[in-house]
């Protein structure tokens, strides 16, 4: 049983994480400005409120709680707002994760979980994307998380930390029975947006773009559960801990999903139809984004469990039962 301080630990994969830690039998504390983080999500350890670019304040968490680990998921990830706020993202993302990477090395805690993204490979050269695809981000938000795979890297190179570096691809999906969910403000992502529809939360989905090169014209994307994503947390952290090497490992399921897909999906498990209608591409969507997961299979023995309706389901089951009573 190992002490793992959980930075966003009141945030949507930061809290999955916690849980999932917590059900492995680690003690988890959760350290969070609540800037985008919910305090109703820390069930499962100790919440200290703080702000990573806050020194004194992590000294404070670090000495009282002696952390084996870090596993740090606190950053600002809205894409859009990093392009309209770029020294923000830097600011919070860059700034603040080497504050902490600085308090880690004075307090000695060498393992380090980086909640990283496929957005620092930028455009898809080819599919699936492995971990050797070149990295060169197309946004802020994938550079500030760029920058920090690199810093974590040389740091780890000069004073034994040792890393590893997640690259999600599309977080989704729920843990209802345990109250946490996806929650962003303002919410830009398909499958919330799409459910909302249905809940009278919004009167129509646009499809961003259904002329692309793929399948049925609509952006291809790899949505992994989150309890998934929390799962692979928990085996960087054991594998680390237990005198494994450092890595950077791809997290997504290896399958790509439609727009229209995900739109299938939502009709076969709440047997209702979305209103959509094909819009305008986003600027900056990729066509395809599908990770290859080969690395994390073979690296840390982790299998996604859960497919896209899986993901619905329990996505679902959040925002129609759950998130007004949680976060009203
Ligand atoms: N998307 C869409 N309509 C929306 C929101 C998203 O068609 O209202 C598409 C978007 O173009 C992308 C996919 O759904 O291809 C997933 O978008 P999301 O914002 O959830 O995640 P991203 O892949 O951008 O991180």
């Amino acid at each position: 049983m190992a002490t793992i301080l959980v930075t966003g630990g009141a945030g949507y994969v930061g809290a999955h994480c916690c849980l999932a830690l917590s059900r492995a039998g680690h003690k988890v504390v959760a350290y969070d400005n609540l800037y985008n983080g919910h305090e109703n999500f820390v069930k499962w350890g100790p919440f200290e409120r703080g702000d990573i670019r806050d020194k004194e304040r992590l000294n404070a968490v670090f000495a009282a709680h002696a952390p084996d680990a870090v596993l740090h998921c606190a950053a600002l990830i809205e894409v859009g707002e990093s392009v309209k706020f770029p020294d923000r993202f830097y600011d919070n993302n860059v700034t603040g994760a080497l504050v902490l990477l600085d308090v880690m090395r004075e307090r000695g805690v060498k393992t380090f979980v980086f909640s990283s993204t496929c957005a620092t490979y930028g455009e898809p050269l080819r599919l699936p994307m492995n971990e050797t695809h070149p990295q060169a981000p197309v946004s802020p938000y994938g550079w500030t998380k760029l920058m920090i795979e690199q810093a974590s890297r040389d740091i780890a190179g000069a004073y034994g930390l040792k890393f590893a570096h997640l690259r999600y691809f599309n977080a989704a999906g729920a843990s209802p029975a345990e109250g946490i969910g996806e929650k962003h403000d303002p919410e830009t992502h398909a499958i919330p947006l799409a459910l909302f529809t249905l809940l009278g939360r919004r009167d129509g989905f646009k499809i961003f773009g259904d002329d692309y090169d793929t399948r049925d014209g609509t952006c291809l994307r790899d949505y992994v559960h989150v309890l998934d994503l929390a799962d692979a947390h928990v085996r960087a952290i054991e594998r680390l801990l237990g005198g494994g090497a450092s890595l950077a490992a791809n997290l997504g399921t290896g399958d790509g999903v439609t727009v229209k897909e995900l739109l299938a999906s939502i009709q076969r498990v709440t047997g209702r139809t979305v209103p959509a209608t094909p819009a305008a591409r986003r600027p900056g969507d990729a066509p395809a984004l599908v990770a290859d997961n080969a690395l994390a299979r073979r690296e840390l023995g982790w299998t996604p469990q859960r497919g896209i309706d899986a993901v619905i389901a329990d996505a679902w089951t959040w925002h129609s039962e759950i998130e007004g009573t949680v976060l009203g």
